[in-house]
C-alpha cells in the first residue's frame, strides 16, 4: 500500500492515505469526515483538513502544525480546529505564534486541549473520543466514531403503518449508537491494550509497530513503543476488520517486514496491512 510519497488504504466505508515511518514523519487523512490525524512535518494533503488532532508532541507527529495552518491560510480556507493532549497546548500555542510571527501573517485557528473520554463533533454524524495511550510523553489516541441512527428496541417489529403514526405524533423511535470506525493509537507501549481495549473493537485499528528484532523486545516498552512480539502475545483479541501497522522501521525492507508478520502472526496476518512509503 505505498506510492512515492504516500500510502493510502480503503475499506468500505472509510479512505486513509498517510505517511509513517519511525523518528521520520507521521500524519494521516481519514475520510469520511476529512480530518488530520497528527501532520508529520508538514504535508500538502493536509491543506483542506480543517479539523486537526495530534496525539502527542514529538517532532515527527507535530513539527508540521504551522506548515498545514499557514497554507489554509494562503489558500483561504478558513478557521481550523485543533485539538491536542491538555499538557501540550500551552507549548503549541507558543510553537505556531513564534511561526506566525516568523512569518508575518495570522494564522486563523483554535486550539483545543483534550483528555481521555472527551468527545468533540466533526461533522456528519461523526465525533473523535480521545483515549489514553502511554508514550512517556503526554500523548493520546484517537476514535472516529459514526453516530448511528436505527429503530428504537421497543418499536421494533412494529409494521410500517404504526411507525408512520407514532412519527407524525412527534415521537423519536430511532435510538443512537456508537459505531467505532477506527482507532489511532498514535505512539504507545503495548500498555494501550490495557488502558484502551476497545481497540479490539473498532472497525480498523491504526496501530504503530515500531520494533521487529528480537534483540529489541525488551527495549520496546521503555522507548513507549510497540514491539511486533506484543501482538503476537494478543493475536486473538483482535476483533477489528483492519489492523493497519504504521510507525514502521526504516533498518528492513517491506518483504522482511511483510515475511515477519505473516510468520507470527499466522491467524492475523490476512487482515494486517503494513503501511509503507518507498523512500524518498
Ligand atoms: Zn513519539
Amino acid at each position: 500500500m505505498g506510492t512515492a510519497h504516500k500510502a493510502v488504504f480503503r475499506s468500505d466505508q472509510l479512505r486513509i492515505e498517510g505517511a509513517s515511518r519511525a523518528g521520520d514523519r507521521t500524519w494521516f487523512r481519514v475520510h469520511p469526515p476529512g480530518l488530520a490525524f497528527d501532520v508529520g512535518r508538514g504535508a500538502l494533503e493536509l491543506t483542506g483538513s480543517d479539523q486537526i488532532f495530534l496525539t502527542h508532541g514529538h517532532l515527527d507527529h507535530a513539527l508540521g502544525l504551522p506548515f498545514v495552518l499557514s497554507n489554509r491560510v494562503m489558500q483561504g480556507l478558513g478557521a481550523t480546529r485543533v485539538h491536542c493532549p491538555i499538557e501540550t497546548r500551552a507549548a503549541l500555542e507558543a510553537f505556531v505564534e513564534a511561526a506566525a510571527a516568523l512569518e508575518r501573517v495570522e494564522y486563523d485557528y483554535s486550539l483545543q486541549a483534550m483528555e481521555p473520554g472527551d468527545r468533540v463533533d466533526v461533522g456528519r454524524d461523526f465525533l473523535v473520543e480521545a483515549f489514553a495511550v502511554d508514550h512517556g510523553v503526554p500523548a493520546l489516541g484517537y476514535h472516529l466514531v459514526r453516530k448511528a441512527k436505527s429503530l428504537a428496541f421497543e418499536h421494533r417489529g412494529l409494521p410500517g403503518v404504526r411507525l408512520a403514526e407514532l412519527r407524525k405524533k412527534g415521537v423519536d423511535i430511532s435510538t443512537e449508537r456508537d459505531d467505532y470506525w477506527l482507532s489511532y493509537c498514535g505512539d504507545t507501549s503495548r500498555r494501550v491494550f490495557e488502558l484502551e481495549p476497545r481497540v479490539f473493537e473498532s472497525r480498523v485499528l491504526l496501530v504503530e509497530c515500531t520494533f521487529f528484532d528480537h534483540s529489541e523486545r525488551e527495549r520496546a516498552p521503555d522507548y513507549g513503543h510497540l514491539h511486533l512480539e506484543d501482538l503476537v502475545s494478543l493475536e486473538d483479541r483482535f476483533e477489528n476488520e483492519a489492523v493497519i501497522l504504521h510507525h514502521l522501521t526504516r533498518r528492513h525492507r517491506p518483504d522482511e517486514l511483510r515475511r515477519a508478520v505473516d510468520s507470527r502472526l499466522p491467524e492475523l496476518a490476512e487482515r494486517i496491512h503494513l503501511l509503507m512509503v518507498s523512500e524518498p
